[in-house]
């Protein structure tokens, strides 16, 4: 296939999961922020098995790091065909106890972020009138989560800019999407006691917490889909249906 792409927040979780499979048949560039050993980790391990990956350091929410790490990888490759705004960071905290700095970290995060690394990858892909992007939202932005008001006002942040963008960009060829998990195994969900989990997968039709495979499995499918734009893709285990 050999696309050039970019996973932003892939040194642990889903995002990582998605890099390190996708880099068997792409040229894939993981980004990642505090967690460095865990993105080396993942750049020597697909090393033994003769598969390159750049890993880019960039906190997504910042302008001029963003812009450093877009134009070292166009300087490299001269494009980006795929780009999977993937970061994010989570907070369960009652409504009336967030403040002030807890609420901008959040929405800069998991929605600025989102702007600001796709304005700053779509002018080449407006240019080669060309691209996918998929972002990453959350079964809280489409439902709503008590608990996580910073979280799914962010989520549902991203279906708004997606369905936006799509219809924006679609005279451009390119086709924006977003993926919807449920909850998926990874530290992000550390936070719940094993009774917790429990409790939550007898809400699931399908009996059980997915994995980060199953998130990539929608990405593969979305690389070679040609005519789905401005979808947000529910991928839950029927916990909302
Ligand atoms: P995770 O295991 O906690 O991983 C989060 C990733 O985001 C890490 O690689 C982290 O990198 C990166 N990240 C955080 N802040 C960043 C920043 N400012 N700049 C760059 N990277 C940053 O979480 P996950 O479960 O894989 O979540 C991935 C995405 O799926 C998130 O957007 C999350 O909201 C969404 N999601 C997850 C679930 C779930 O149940 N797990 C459900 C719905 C949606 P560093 O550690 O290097 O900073």
């Amino acid at each position: 296939m050999n696309k050039v792409i970019l996973v932003t927040g892939a040194s642990r979780g889903i995002g990582n999961n998605i890099a390190k499979t996708l880099a068997h048949e792409n040229i894939v560039i993981a980004n990642y922020n505090k967690s460095e050993k865990e993105a080396i980790q993942l750049q020597e391990e697909l090393k033994k098995e003769n598969i390159n990956i750049d890993i880019m350091k960039a906190d997504v929410s910042k302008r001029d790091e963003v812009e450093n790490m877009i134009s070292t990888i166009l300087s490299k490759y001269g494009r980006i065909d795929v780009l999977i705004n993937n970061a994010g960071i989570s907070q369960y905290k009652l409504f009336t106890d967030i403040t002030d700095a807890e609420w901008d970290n959040i929405i800069n995060t998991n929605l600025k972020s989102n702007f600001i690394v796709t304005q700053e990858v779509v002018k080449n892909m407006i240019h080669r009138q060309n691209g996918l992007i998929i972002n990453i939202s959350s079964i809280w932005g489409v439902t709503g989560a008590a608990m996580e008001v910073a979280y799914s006002t962010s989520k549902a942040g991203i279906i708004g800019l997606t369905k936006s963008l799509a219809k924006e960009l679609g005279p451009s060829n390119i086709r924006v999407n977003a993926i919807a998990p449920g909850m998926i195994d990874t530290s992000m969900n550390s936070k719940f006691s094993e009774e917790e989990i429990n409790e939550i997968k007898e809400e699931i039709p399908l009996e059980k917490i997915g994995r980060p495979e199953e998130i990539t499995k929608c990405i593969k499918w979305l690389l070679e889909d040609t005519y789905t734009t401005g979808q947000i893709i529910s991928i839950n285990g029927g916990w909302n249906i």
